[in-house]
């Protein structure tokens, strides 16, 4: 068999395996059916040769590929999550396999005529002539991240089969529930003992992502008065309009949809109003801190400036963390970028370094203990019925898994 076709035997194995997560859930893992995909890699890694293989209560599953050279070199990790996004089914996954991709529509399904066209989705262009595995329409294909996972795996396989590679100690990291954003919760960073990671968990070719936004929550409750609307004169405080004065206060140009690169957002996501109490919900982002800082100091402030203007304790304002941006954290050890970058150029593949619009588990990993750039897994269109992955874009990943691996004992 070939290397390609074991790639993407290896890659259907998992991805037919549902593993969707649930963010209403409150276990870890949040799904039971994720311990099947589990379970099968423990026992996968253990085939390859991995040492030390274990998977713990939650389904973290970590592993070791121990150094080959006498010299010292630091322990690297390689991290990726098995659950598929609750946003599509990711039940019964039947992966399409194109050919000499020729440029043209892709029809996923002919009975609900699917199409996946580079008319709509033009970076297919990029994958000419290229193996592209795709859904059969009605799912999600799930290479976010099962793509990373079996890049990694088939890293640690070939570097096992060649020894005349130099690597230090290598971890292997796979996690449950990423998806709902829970990915790093119980990630025990110091049994995993790297000195530092990447997450397979990138899109395109060449991506090498460090920075991610700073993110906040804000709910807002305006608070009125009911009274029967036939004898509300001076009596009736609607809280609906106190609400649209509150959003009306925000820059209305910085929202999601006016926004891109490093400019930040308030993005009002939810509105749930009676004449008595109305609730907004903002999610804040910024990549820089002063300004998310300045993000949340601005809302705190309207709600006083509202209060003072109706003489009232109208509004109450609750803002809460969520995660920050890991450039303030891989900056002191910029090297960790450094050599991803110079991996992929010794490869002949273009670094696309773009700051990420969301966060991922390596920004919350990063803030743990445990810088964690984001290094490309290949697939497009995450989390629906047109994802796709390009079998040569795995095979370059494993690639560059590998020379990281090479190139940071050389460094020492
Ligand atoms: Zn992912």
């Amino acid at each position: 068999m070939t290397p390609k076709q074991r790639i993407i035997n290896r890659f259907i194995g998992y991805v037919t395996i549902d593993t969707e997560s649930d963010p209403n859930s409150n276990t870890t893992p949040s799904t039971k059916k994720q311990w099947d995909l589990a379970n099968k890699l423990v026992m996968e890694l253990k085939a390859i040769g991995m040492s030390d293989v274990t998977i713990d209560d939650n389904a973290y599953i970590m592993a070791t590929l121990p150094s080959n050279v006498d010299h010292h070199v630091p322990t690297i990790g390689f991290i990726s999550h098995f659950d598929t996004s609750p946003d599509f089914t990711g039940a019964n996954v039947k992966p399409q396999i194109v050919e000499d991709y020729d440029g043209k529509d892709i029809v996923l399904n002919a009975e609900e005529n699917i199409v996946l066209s580079p008319d709509y989705f033009e970076d297919l262009l990029l994958y000419k002539g290229q193996t592209l595995i795709t859904t059969d329409g009605t799912t999600l294909l799930g290479a976010d991240d099962k793509a990373g996972i079996t890049e990694i795996v088939t890293a640690m396989e070939y570097l096992i089969n060649h020894h005349e590679i130099k690597h230090g100690p290598i971890k292997v990291g796979f996690t449950p529930d990423e998806e709902i954003g829970r990915g790093a919760h119980k990630f025990d960073v110091e049994k995993f003992g790297a000195d530092w990671a990447y997450t397979m968990d990138g899109s395109q070719i060449g991506e090498l992502e460090y920075e991610n936004f700073n993110a906040a929550g804000a709910v807002i409750k305006a608070k009125g008065k009911i009274v029967h609307p036939g004898y509300a004169k001076g009596k009736m405080v609607n809280s609906m309009y106190y609400a649209s004065e509150f959003i009306n206060a925000l820059p209305r140009l910085e929202t999601p949809e006016h926004t891109e690169g490093y400019e930040g957002f308030f993005h009002l996501h939810g509105i749930n109003g009676k004449v008595e109490e109305t609730t907004l919900k903002y999610i804040i982002r910024d990549h820089d801190k002063d300004k998310f800082e300045a993000r949340k100091a601005l809302m705190e402030k309207i709600v006083l400036d509202l209060n003072t203007k109706f003489e009232a304790e109208v509004f109450e304002i609750e803002i809460k963390d969520q995660y920050f941006n890991m450039k303030e954290k891989v900056e002191p050890v910029m090297h960790i970028v450094d050599i991803a970058e110079e991996a992929m150029k010794q490869l002949g593949i273009t670094p696309l370094i773009k700051p990420i619009r969301g966060g991922t588990d390596g920004s919350q990993l990063s803030y743990m203990g445990l810088p964690c750039p984001n290094i490309f897994a290949g697939g497009h269109n995450f989390h629906g019925r047109y994802e796709y992955v390009p079998v040569e874009s795995m095979q370059k990943a494993v690639e560059v898994i590998c020379k990281i691996a090479e190139l940071t004992a050389q460094n020492q």
